[in-house]
């Protein structure tokens, strides 16, 4: 199926307002995506409509609530094609996932002695857990290099992989040059030697199907606010028997089998066990609504749009004199760029009086802007809603700037 991005655009209420007197150009979906009716509705209706504390609950309401949260599980599950529902638990993001599994199964499985594999171009959500656990437990992080343009160093990663390493950390696209690392084949090398595998797939799950038995991963990671669902929801993936064996990380209400004073306190099964509290459930009804809108669309076809697009942008970006852009060609979601010398903010400051929305700054990867040796980029990213009209908008906005600043 071909996919209109103006059909689609219509979905995107915010799509068509002002912002500096310009109709936006939003090209900052990789740090946050907008959200189509479906999802805004969905939402709001079950606060109209449906809402109540979910779990325990006798009455009406809250079964009802319940039950369409863990249906959202299912669908959560049939998305990514996890096994079973029981493997998806509902956090806040990814970064939440990550540090979840840091301080779970991190704790129990990493001493001193151990290492963890992560590389140079994640983002600090995928470094910054590890260093903690790393301290904590008297680890060693160890960091694979980038080659000069910008991909994995595969032979310096196949070399860091020894007896001692326990996890593999990686990023399945990065946040900043759009690179689509080799996850299967590097998560066969870590399980070669005995170590578990986590995906990072925050860039990944909006753009490309995910099929986290065919990765071959341990652990999958992602947030709803970058697939076009509400914010401060999120999905750690993990098989059952790997959860099953993971303490829980967070106390407190219906994370537990029975709390006593007097004898010791029993945890629920997973991924229950790693829900305490009150969960953002309007959120979990908002990322339900985005799967169906994402299945009705089709991922293939979201993918095969989103690849010519992106064609078409790094073509254009070609026209921009002075323009400097990071990573080797093939690239998913992201462009990063800087214009001659002008500071990453200069850039993006001009870019807004014409209503154009990009990203700049480091990006959340300050060991990646080290390695290009910059304080800032600029980055746009492209998602389904975006079109080619966009694209010559932010070109020719460039030149503009170019050319003012020269
Ligand atoms: N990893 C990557 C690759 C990301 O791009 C982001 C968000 N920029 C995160 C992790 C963190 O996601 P969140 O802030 O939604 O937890």
């Amino acid at each position: 199926m071909t996919l209109s991005p103006e059909v689609i655009r219509q979905q995107f209420p915010i799509l068509s307002r002002e912002v500096n007197g310009q109709r936006l150009v939003y090209l900052d979906s990789a740090a946050s995506a907008q959200r189509p009716d479906v999802v805004i509705d969905a939402e709001a209706d079950f606060y109209r409509q449906g809402y109540a504390a979910v779990h325990r609950g006798i009455h009406t309401l809250s079964a009802e609530a319940t039950g369409q949260m863990e249906a959202v599980r299912e669908q959560v599950a049939s998305f990514i094609h996890a096994a079973e529902a029981e493997e998806v638990v509902f956090v806040r993001g990814t970064t939440e996932a990550i540090n979840l599994v840091a301080n779970s199964w991190g704790q129990d499985n990493i001493g001193p002695g151990d290492n963890i594999v992560i590389s140079l171009m994640e983002h600090h959500a995928n470094i910054v857990p590890w260093q903690l656990l790393c301290q904590r437990r008297g680890a060693e992080l160890r960091v694979i290099n980038l080659l000069p343009d910008g991909s994995l160093d595969m032979a310096h990663f196949h070399g860091l992989l020894d007896q001692r390493t326990r996890l593999l950390a990686v990023a399945q696209v990065s946040n900043v040059q759009g690179i689509a690392n080799p996850v299967t084949e590097m998560a066969a090398a870590a399980h070669r030697v005995g170590a578990l595998v986590l995906v990072d797939g925050a860039q990944a799950i909006m753009h490309t199907p995910v099929d986290v038995q065919a990765l071959g991963c341990d652990f999958y990671a992602f947030s709803g606010h970058k697939m076009y669902a509400p914010t401060g929801i999120g999905i750690l993936w993990a098989s059952k028997a790997l959860l099953d064996a993971m303490p829980p990380w967070q106390g407190g209400g219906s994370m537990i089998a029975s709390v006593s004073l007097t004898e010791s306190t029993t945890w629920a099964a997973a991924p229950w066990r790693f829900e305490a509290g009150t969960p953002h459930t309007a959120g979990i009804i908002g990322l339900g609504a985005a799967i169906r809108w994402l299945t009705d669309l089709g991922m293939a076809a979201i993918e095969q749009r989103e690849h010519a697009l992106m064609a078409y942008a790094v073509d254009a970006l070609k026209a921009v004199p002075d323009l400097i852009v990071y990573g080797p060609p093939q690239r998913t979601g992201v462009i990063a760029f800087n214009l001659g010398q002008h500071h990453a903010y200069d850039v993006g400051s001009f870019l807004d009086n014409y209503g154009i929305a990009i990203r700049t700054g480091h990006h959340c990867a300050m060991p990646l802007m080290a390695f290009w040796g910059v304080p800032a980029m600029c980055r746009a990213s492209l998602a389904v809603y975006n079109t080619e009209e966009e694209v010559d908008k932010l070109v020719a906005g460039l030149q503009r700037i170019h050319r003012l600043l020269a």
